[in-house]
């Protein structure tokens, strides 16, 4: 029988992140980490309410809808690792933010470098395993009417996201300590500083 959930294929070489993130983290990280997620599952699910053999249940519906449990717990990794995998691009080909979502971060954090040392600030400060990201929706930080939407940045611990919280998930750094301890060892934000230049912009921009 064929699993129920698949890891996408990742849209570029193991080497082609470094050296932002070595062949040896990504491959680690995808076939062992991530792999794993799913893994647990397609072996977790079958016969429970989030059988999604009848096609109702996508893994997006279960990190969103599922709150305890092995299944949420899997089920958000398993999403949130979509969403790091899919963001980025060979670090030999920098790009940047198109204009309009740049005129959105500068309106939210001031400047690109803003984004950064606020984003660089939650990822140093979150005590333990989470992820941290940027995210889209009416926040408590947004010195604006109520009902305006905005980025903003949101620390989530373990398998937690913003899906649970009603929020739109733009752009996702891992900071489980599998994600950079190979090439960082315990430079957590060294990692991060380094993480944006193997950002792919169109797909942050294709999330908004
Ligand atoms: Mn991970």
């Amino acid at each position: 029988m064929n699993p129920l959930f698949i890891l996408p294929l990742l849209g570029y070489n193991f080497g082609d992140v470094a050296p932002v993130m070595s062949a040896a983290t990504i491959e680690t990280h995808y076939t062992k980490h991530a792999q794993a997620y799913f893994d647990n599952l397609n072996r977790l699910v079958p016969g429970t309410e989030w059988d999604n053999a009848s096609g109702k249940r996508s893994l997006e519906d279960i990190a969103r809808e599922a709150t305890t449990g092995p299944i949420a717990q899997n089920a958000g990794q398993a999403w949130n690792h979509v969403m790091f995998f899919e963001q980025f691009r060979p670090a030999s080909q920098p790009n940047q933010p198109s204009d309009d979502l740049l005129a959105l971060i500068n309106q939210s954090f001031g400047s690109l470098e803003g984004l950064r040392a606020e984003f660089k600030q939650a990822a140093t400060s979150l005590f333990g395993s989470g992820w941290v990201w940027l995210v889209m929706g009416a926040s408590e930080h947004a010195n604006t009417t109520s009902g305006d939407r905005r980025l903003f940045i949101q620390k989530c611990y373990n398998d937690d996201n913003p899906l649970r919280h009603g929020l739109q998930p733009i752009l996702v750094a891992d900071v489980w300590e599998h994600a950079y301890y190979l090439d960082y060892r315990n430079r957590r934000g060294d990692y991060i500083d380094n993480l944006w230049q193997a950002i792919n912009w169109q797909v942050i921009a294709d999330r908004l």
